[in-house]
């Protein structure tokens, strides 16, 4: 396939504003797509080199690629620099040249996707001594081979600039239009999506056979499920009669979620959003790797500790060990302790179908002797009245634990699900509604006074999983320090698009920039009010009308453990708010 045929769809699907657009984009590309190749360009769209536990990073520098952009075009370095300051995005500047296919080269041969992909595999692959000198060639002769159009894409997804924004739902949809005829289908690709994380596999599969194959893919091991979720109800009144009057009840730990797989010597662990972080906790690896236990997947909560009394310090000094260098170092300056509660796999056999007591069971046959204090079992009671969770809640709190995780002892564990089987019990904020929120930058307004040059206000979003697309919900200029508002605006500045992102539903909003959707904020307020500006919920309580926060505050937290999708939900800030009005 021609990868003149990708670049023109990227460019069509750029300057589009709905999503609607974007997935009819999408089905007509994937039915054009020969099936030996589909799972790349699967990958691609995404701007990707394969499912994110395993892909190898897209991302070149940019002066490797301004390097190789001179040598095919002969613009001077100094010139691409001037017209990069104008412009911003070297894929534009590339375009901007208008370098001509027919001048640079006799010997042409046509860019195929499968060329391209192959060479960006070999270009991540690529390091060591002499590696700059090897990009730059492989750069340079796939930038010969192209035309403006195919250029600006190509070096798009080199950069790892692409941002077309599609999310993996928009892309489930597509697939199962495409292969089924029939979007209901999405389910069964959704299910096969949170067991194996890999759409390209699915996609391939479905266009190579049939339904049928894909609700065989299941759980394996090293390769991420994704996590289940948890509801959030108003109080333990209404959390234990969701509940059926009898729950497990847990501390609820401020850390970050970790996967952990094990077979024999391998061990290998993954975020919520499935990222591989076994190369950032070392000392977890030692810890499983000392254990005979062996052949399982297992899940737990990894928390930052005061060494000399083992309390859980806040998720601020855990995101201390996301870092690339002095590792060894990180892990003596911010130990951690890892907390189990989960086992999804063990011993050949899928446990998700278990019931929780069962699970749990099993997770203290296998882990409930060991000896170390650094990995523990989430401590857990047994609840059936409100006094014994209220009790535990508050020895949580005394604990450093953010507050409790209700379970249902008889569900089974549903992947990529938020459901009642879960429910999420926090700690209140004086002043505050009983919980934060984690919602997404969608743009912002540039600020006045001390902070002319950088943003004033943020405009923020929850996410619908329905339709796959983030709704406005507040503006907020509080709770940032200085510093923090300084690398939010250098971070904030790699994402700035020309116009609000497809899949954010903002009305009418008038905005200074519109960002691409990745950043996520822990937001208090006051109040889930209604208003006619924001789009959250909007006409399902009273026609025009959406919900806004009152007063939403910066707690500080920049949650770099959750992925836009992981926002709040539309749903939950409708709970929220029906919560309120019985309180
Ligand atoms: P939230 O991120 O507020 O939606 O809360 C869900 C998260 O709480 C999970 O993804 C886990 O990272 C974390 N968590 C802390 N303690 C537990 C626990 N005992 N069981 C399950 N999840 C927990």
């Amino acid at each position: 396939m021609l990868f003149l045929e990708l670049a023109e769809t990227f460019k069509e699907m750029e300057t589009t504003s709905s999503r609607l657009a974007l997935t009819q984009f999408l089905v007509a590309l994937l039915k054009k797509t020969p099936v030996n190749i589909i799972d790349k360009i699967v990958y691609l769209i995404q701007g990707k080199l394969g499912p994110d536990h395993s892909s190898k990073e897209l991302g070149i520098a940019e002066k490797i690629v301004t390097r190789s952009l001179s040598l095919v075009t002969g613009v001077s370095l100094n010139d691409i620099q001037l017209e990069y300051n104008k412009i911003g995005d070297l894929g534009d500047v590339a375009f901007s040249l208008k370098y001509n296919k027919t001048q640079s080269t006799l010997f042409q041969e046509p860019l195929t996707v499968e060329k391209v992909f192959d060479t960006l595999i070999k270009i991540a692959n690529t390091s060591g001594p002499g590696s700059l000198d090897l990009k730059i060639r492989y750069i340079t002769s796939m930038l010969n081979n192209s035309s403006s159009l195919e250029a600006k894409y190509l070096l798009k997804l080199v950069l790892g600039n692409l941002r077309l924004g599609i999310a993996n739902y928009t892309l489930i949809d597509a697939i199962a239009l495409s292969f089924t005829g029939n979007k209901e289908n999405r389910r069964i690709l959704e299910n096969a999506f949170n067991l194996s994380s890999d759409l390209g596999n699915i996609a391939r599969i479905l266009a190579k056979g049939s339904l049928n194959d894909v609700q065989l893919i299941s759980v394996s091991l090293f390769v991420p499920v994704r996590p289940m979720l948890a509801e959030r109800a108003a109080d333990s009144r209404e959390a234990l009669k969701k509940m059926r009057g009898e729950c497990l009840a847990e501390y609820k730990i401020d850390g970050e979620r970790v996967q952990i797989h094990k077979k024999g010597k391998q061990i290998e662990l993954f975020t919520r959003s499935l990222e591989n972080i076994t190369f950032h906790f070392p000392e977890i690896v030692k810890m499983f790797a000392d254990q005979s236990a062996n052949n399982f997947i297992a899940e737990g909560e990894v928390v930052a500790i005061n060494p000399d009394n083992l309390r859980y310090l806040p998720f601020q000094s855990l995101m201390k060990r996301r870092r690339k260098h002095q590792i060894q170092q990180a892990m003596e300056t911010y130990p951690v302790l890892l907390n189990l509660f989960d086992l999804l796999y063990y011993d050949g056999q899928d446990t998700m179908g278990f019931a929780f007591f069962k699970r749990r069971g099993l997770l203290e046959n296998i882990f409930g002797n060991i000896k170390n204090e650094r990995l523990k079992l989430v401590d857990q009671i047994k609840a059936s009245n409100i006094e014994e969770i209220e009790k535990f809640m508050t020895k949580a709190l005394r604990n450093g634990c953010e507050g409790l995780m209700l379970k249902d002892p008889n569900s089974r564990y549903r992947a990529g699900a938020r459901e009642w089987a879960w429910i999420k019990l926090k700690k209140e904020y004086s002043g505050t509604i009983s919980d934060s929120v984690d919602l997404v930058i969608l743009g912002a307004l540039y600020g006045k006074g001390r902070r002319v040059g950088k943003y004033g206000a943020l405009l923020l979003g929850s996410y619908s999983k329905i339709d796959d697309t983030f709704y406005t919900i507040c503006k907020v200029g509080t709770g940032f320090k200085d510093n923090v508002l300084a690398t939010l605006y250098d971070k904030l500045s790699k994402l700035i698009i020309h116009k609000k992102h497809p899949r954010v539903e903002a009305g009418a909003l008038p905005m200074d920039v519109w960002f691409e959707p990745s950043i996520v904020l822990e937001i208090v307020t006051a109040e889930i009010t209604l208003s006619p500006v924001y789009t959250t919920g909007r006409n399902t309580i009273k026609p025009g009308y959406g919900f806004a926060l009152r007063f939403p505050k910066f707690t500080g937290n920049v949650r770099e453990d959750k992925s836009p999708e992981d926002s709040t939900t539309v749903n939950e800030v409708l709970q929220i708010y029906r919560n309120q009005l019985k309180q």
